[in-house]
């Protein structure tokens, strides 16, 4: 029998998109977009539209595996679950009894965004009294600037762009990962509003744009006070609104002051001529909306940067306004109560925390605290973390036990002594918010589990079991967990309850389109152009202008690189699927012409990208879409599937962020030369 099942995206993407999944035999045999998602309207990405190949993909992991051959040589034998979990659970407890709880390390993000299965975990670990993991690879930066100049909780909608006559899209090549914003954006635009990108490169949403400014990597903050100096200079700051709701001016005007256009035309690479244009059209504009991506956070001064991006709506009283105000980040996520699941409570007094950017360091042997077991699930940090060799030489350690739960044999998995099969979004009932529209969706299983695959819950509960944890949530099912988030949850959830979503139909959460019409949840209650919580923590308390900047190595690696998203892939997932990795072709760095002219190196040909930290080999692709002096690898790829056998983060560093603990991943020198 033939049927459309609903079900939602899983991925780490904005947009959460409502699915249909055609069910035919018992297996998934097609998705499309749910027509009746007030949000996503009916469309997918070319990504999940391979998801059913992905499911079923013969190399999809069906059996627990575990290691009969060398580490990371891919050997290995089936087992059992019962011998699988024994094995880890006697693991566990010698490694507990040998170095301590603290050196064991759970390791996962946001493979999965379900809240129950993302989060299925936390609990053991913290009975465990396991080392905690700093979940902190990718928002919290962006998050954290956010909370210094308009506080935290939810930012403007993005479809309450549709209402504005100017978008500026900052740092998010919206046409590759947020796709679901663009239909907002054009009908902006069919009411005459302009279209401007911020972006280091002209990528394919910059392609489409009225007006693209490419400015260097690590320069936004500059650009935002260049911007915020042609508005006070030319008289565009909404000085009613400024006195009504913000604090700071006086000192912010002094600091913006000292970047006049041409200065900041010479930190930034972006003409001034272009710069006086945006600050004129941004102020004269009615609603002028911002889309912040986190592009601009993946610097060492990243928190700054999206700091001084988000005070710009407020010096202008975009805020008041019927589609003005800047969008980072939207949805319900925030307001469920994790605790229940979260079971913080259980990881005794002074725990230690390693922050996921740095497990190259915390997997050292030399390491100040050992890390002797390591468990991974929803991540592949041997491609997603930064400074792959340093994660690769944690993961060939001998005296490492590694337990990764996965569909795939990832190039994690392949370094694991325990391989366990991971269920699918499809197999499993979960709750899903998103980080770029403000609907909550329930989904159940539409198939039945593929192979032996079980789902996080499902391994973390009957590991509890063993180890003989009693507490009820080693026992509560899914949907009782769903009810506990949503009855403890904020009051903009009520009506959101189980029962209300058990047609597994979105349901709205009641946050505002505008949340910062009716406040700010800063200290003070206003926009803090001076921070007082900055200076109370040494840092600059008014945006500095700054670029963020990786060590050169006195100009041996002169070249700034960032690695963006590719449009193929989800991070490193998707790379399984033989039809994307073609539509994705080889690895590929983009160079200025002039830049590889003075290297010998011609368009695509094959060429060695390289720093202190390691190296890999790419196709080069040269073309003025980058400034001199600026190259950009879209794509986390298997290194199996680059011709070195290296992945691009080879290049980046454990560098944090400034505020938040954030990578920096966008912030790289490197070299480049040609490969005969
Ligand atoms: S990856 Fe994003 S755009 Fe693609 S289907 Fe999933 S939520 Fe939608």
């Amino acid at each position: 029998m033939d049927s459309w099942r609903p079900s939602v995206c899983p991925f780490d993407c904005p947009d959460t998109c409502g699915l249909l999944v055609r069910v035919e035999g018992g297996r998934a045999a097609a998705v499309k977009g749910d027509p009746q998602h007030p949000f996503t309207r009916g469309f997918l990405c070319q990504k999940m539209a391979q998801y059913p190949a992905r499911v079923h993909h013969p190399q999809r992991l069906r059996a627990p595996l575990l290691r009969t051959g060398p580490k990371g040589s891919g050997q290995f034998k089936e087992i059992s679950w019962d011998q699988a979990l024994s094995l880890a659970a006697g693991k566990l407890g010698d490694t507990a009894e040998a170095s301590g709880a603290s050196s064991v390390l759970p390791y996962s993000y946001a493979g999965h965004m379900g809240h129950v299965h993302r989060n299925g975990g936390h609990a053991f670990f913290h009975k465990l009294g396991a080392s905690k993991l700093g979940r902190t690879i990718c928002s919290a930066t962006a998050s954290a600037g956010f909370a210094h100049g308009l506080g935290s909780g939810p930012s403007t909608d993005l479809s309450w762009s549709q209402y504005s006559d100017l978008i500026v899209i900052w740092g998010s090549n919206t046409l590759s990962t947020n796709l679901h914003a663009w239909p907002w954006f054009q009908e902006a635009r069919k009411q005459g509003a302009r279209l401007v990108v911020v972006d280091p490169y002209r990528n394919q949403t910059a392609a489409k744009a009225d007006m693209h400014l490419m400015l260097r990597p690590g320069s936004d903050a500059a650009l935002a006070l260049g911007l915020m100096q042609v508005l006070i200079d030319e008289d565009l700051v909404d000085r009613e609104y400024v006195a009504a709701h913000t604090l700071g001016f006086a000192e912010l005007a002094q600091r913006a002051a000292q970047h006049p256009p041409e200065t900041v035309a010479r930190l930034t690479g972006v003409p001034a001529g272009q710069i006086v244009e945006l600050g004129r059209a941004y102020g004269r504009a009615k609603a002028p909306f911002i889309r912040t991506g986190w592009g601009p956070a993946r610097q060492l001064k990243g928190g700054m940067a999206m700091r001084a991006i988000a005070l710009l709506p407020a010096l202008v009283g975009a805020f008041g306004r019927r589609g003005g105000g800047i969008a980072r980040s939207t949805g319900a996520g925030a307001y469920l109560d994790l605790a229940p699941l979260l079971a913080g409570e259980l990881a005794p007094e002074g725990t230690p925390t390693v922050n996921m950017v740095e497990l190259g360091r915390a997997l050292a042997p030399d390491a100040p605290r050992p890390i002797n077991l390591l468990w991974v699930y929803l991540s592949n940090p041997a491609v997603v973390a930064p400074d792959t060799s340093a994660v690769l030489k944690g993961l060939a350690r001998e005296d490492l036990f590694l337990v990764c739960q996965e569909m795939f044999l990832t190039e994690t998995a392949r370094w694991a002594d325990l391989v366990l099969p991971g269920a699918s979004s499809l197999e499993m009932t979960d709750l899903y918010t998103a980080y770029g529209h403000r609907w909550v969706q329930m989904a159940r299983p539409v198939i039945a589990p593929v192979g032996l695959s079980r789902s996080i819950l499902a391994v973390f509960q009957e590991m509890a079991a063993r180890l003989g944890f009693s507490e009820e949530v080693f026992r509560a099912g899914e949907e009782e967990i769903i009810s506990w988030l949503l009855a403890g949850g904020s009051p903009c959830l009520e009506g959101v309850t189980l029962e209300s979503l058990s047609s597994c139909r979105p349901l709205k959460a009641d946050i505002p389109a505008n949340p910062y019409a009716e406040g700010f949840l800063t200290p003070s209650g206003k926009v803090e152009f001076y921070s007082e919580s900055l200076a109370a923590l040494g840092l600059d308390p008014l945006p500095g202008g700054e670029p963020s900047r990786d060590d050169d190595h006195g100009g041996a690696y002169p070249l700034q690189l960032i690695t963006p998203p590719r449009e193929q892939f989800l991070n490193s997932t998707f790379n399984e699927v033989d039809l994307q990795r073609q539509r994705a072709g080889e690895a590929s760095i983009l160079l200025h012409p002039l830049d590889a002219a003075a290297r010998g190196i011609k368009d695509g040909g094959r060429v060695r990208v390289f720093n202190a930290r390691g190296e890999c080999l790419l196709r080069a692709q040269v073309s003025d879409a980058v400034l001199p002096g600026v190259t950009v690898a879209e794509g986390l790829y298997w290194g199996a599937h680059t011709p070195g056998g290296a992945g691009i983060n080879h290049l980046t560093s454990q560098a944090l962020a400034d505020l938040g603990g954030s990578s920096a991943f966008h912030c790289n020198q490197v070299e480049v030369a040609p490969v005969s």
